[in-house]
């Protein structure tokens, strides 16, 4: 039981394909005390029987991100229900459509605003809200993505605002560290869910993550989930300002791996199917 004594909220979970409900499921099980929120009335009752599974034991709590009562609120919540807490986890983006396909020089600048406000901005200001009923030893976790470090077809304005976001984990992790708390994010592989739905060409990512990653398939919510567990819980203690990859070893690979035929010709090991 790695998180038993532990209590702290999760934001970010829509459904049970959610990244944060993979983090959730492994914080329940290892003992932490968790609440969960939602963005609006809509997501309120799909949420319901979620919390109840993950023993939030009624502390489900409205939070958009673009309004920052509903994050007074959330603290004023916790404060309430738990008193201090010891972590929380951001899963959390969103950029509207014309941000995820197409030039990236037509990015509108209302798009860019909005996808900076609730991807990167949400996270300084949850950090500073709930700062000061998190405990000494606290962890906060965040998720990226690669496509905020080097060029990936489509991920366009998304590419843009994790780039944002890894650089705020590490400018958080210099501040919040003279609190004792730390903060961290996963790059995570490409995942099937709500979120990914709204990036062009998806599914062709997710082949070339499966075909050209060491490990030769694509990753879980179950295996984020147990790596988020790890740099939530006190098993991390030493770690932070860390951009942490959960993606099948994707990120270190510098070219597709070659095979060689009888006659010693070498081509790409793989032929574009899934
Ligand atoms: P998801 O299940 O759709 O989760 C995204 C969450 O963000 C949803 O719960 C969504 O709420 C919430 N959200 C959006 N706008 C919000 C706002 N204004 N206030 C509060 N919450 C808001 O998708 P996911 O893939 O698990 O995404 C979680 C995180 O992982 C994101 O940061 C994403 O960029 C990152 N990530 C995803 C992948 C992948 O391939 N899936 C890979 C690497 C990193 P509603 O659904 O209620 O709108």
């Amino acid at each position: 039981m790695f998180m038993k004594g532990k209590k702290g909220v999760i934001l970010g979970i829509a459904n049970k394909k959610s990244i944060a409900y993979g983090i959730a499921q492994a914080c329940r099980r290892e003992g932490a005390e968790l609440a969960i929120t939602y963005l609006n009335e809509r997501f309120e009752r799909k949420l319901a029987p979620i919390a109840e599974e993950l023993g939030c034991d009624g502390r489900l709590y409205p939070c958009d991100v673009s309004r920052p009562e509903e994050i007074r609120a959330l603290r004023e919540s916790l404060e309430r229900d738990f008193g201090t807490i010891d972590f929380f986890v951001h899963s959390i983006a969103f950029a509207p459509k014309e941000g995820l396909s197409g030039h990236f020089t037509d990015i509108p600048k209302e798009a860019f605003n909005v996808a900076m406000e609730i991807s990167v901005y949400s996270l300084i200001e949850l950090a500073r809200e709930l700062r000061p009923i998190m405990n000494e030893g606290g962890s906060i976790l965040t998720l990226s993505y690669y496509g905020g470090v080097k060029y990936i077809p489509n991920y366009n304005l998304m590419g843009v605002a994790k780039a944002a976001l890894e650089t705020s984990v590490r400018y958080l992790a210099e501040d919040l560290g003279r609190d004792g708390i730390r903060v961290n994010a996963i790059s995570a592989g490409p995942i099937k869910t709500l979120a990914a739905a709204g990036i062009g060409d998806f599914s062709f990512m997710l082949k070339w993550n499966a075909a050209h990653s060491p490990l030769r398939r694509n990753v879980t919510i179950e295996e984020v989930g147990n790596s988020g567990m790890y740099l939530l819980s006190d098993l991390s203690s030493a770690v932070t300002g860390e951009i942490h990859y959960v993606d099948g070893g994707f990120n270190i690979m510098g070219m597709p791996a070659v095979e060689f035929d009888e006659n010693g010709k070498p081509h790409i090991a793989w032929n574009g199917e899934g």
